[in-house]
């Protein structure tokens, strides 16, 4: 796919407002200040992509972006943190297992971690969901360049070995939007999951 036709779809609040299940997509997570809109657009060199997942008043479940027909990223906000009521939270929580679970076109998730603060209780949310649905995982540490090579390197071998016992399932990489580190291995793995 050329990541640079991504287009926005639609937000959906609700699972029933999700695109048709058909297809291939791949889901973008990651706690707030991950580094996750500074990805999607460093992918997509539009910078105006991933803002409307931003856009304060319009904080929703799932944000869609199209590839092409058949193709979609899906931007899944970091809404464990959006100043909402709790029983919000919970029902968003909840129709997000279920999109996890349920939707057949989502081929993996790329989680997305400060490598300074790697995996989190969210992140392993995310990651037990994903894996008891059986799906992919690929985690990017983000934010690489602010750590020296020898301490990332560290920390990504030592998050790989944590999640040894998943090899099957997660890989794991280290990740820089601003200086580009990593960048085709995040596409050489979104390229995979979306043709098969
Ligand atoms: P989001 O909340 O997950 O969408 O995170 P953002 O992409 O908005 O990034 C959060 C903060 O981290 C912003 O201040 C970004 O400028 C910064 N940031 C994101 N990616 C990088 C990176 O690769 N390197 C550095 N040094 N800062 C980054």
């Amino acid at each position: 796919p050329k990541y640079r036709d991504a287009q926005f779809l639609t937000s959906a609040s609700r699972l029933s407002q999700c695109p048709e299940d058909s297809g291939w997509e791949v889901a973008f997570a990651g706690r707030s200040n991950a580094g996750k809109s500074s990805a999607i657009n460093s992918l997509t060199k539009n910078h105006k992509l991933a803002r409307t997942s931003k856009t304060p008043g319009r904080t929703q479940l799932i944000n869609f972006f199209s590839l092409s027909e058949q193709q979609r990223l899906v931007d899944l906000p970091g809404y464990g943190f959006a100043k909402v009521p709790r029983a919000v939270k919970e029902e968003w929580t909840r129709q997000l297992e279920n999109y996890l679970a349920k939707r057949e076109s989502l081929r993996g998730m790329i989680l997305l971690m400060d490598v300074r603060h790697p995996l989190q209780p969210f992140d392993q949310q995310m990651l037990d969901w994903a894996l008891a649905a059986n799906m992919p995982v690929h985690i990017l540490l983000t934010k690489a360049d602010k750590l020296k090579k020898g301490p990332a390197k560290n920390t990504l071998l030592k998050v790989r070995s944590g999640l040894a016992a998943h090899a099957e399932l997660v890989s794991v990489q280290l990740f820089s939007a601003l200086k580009h580190t990593g960048h085709d291995e995040l596409v050489a793995v979104l390229n995979a999951w979306l043709t098969d």
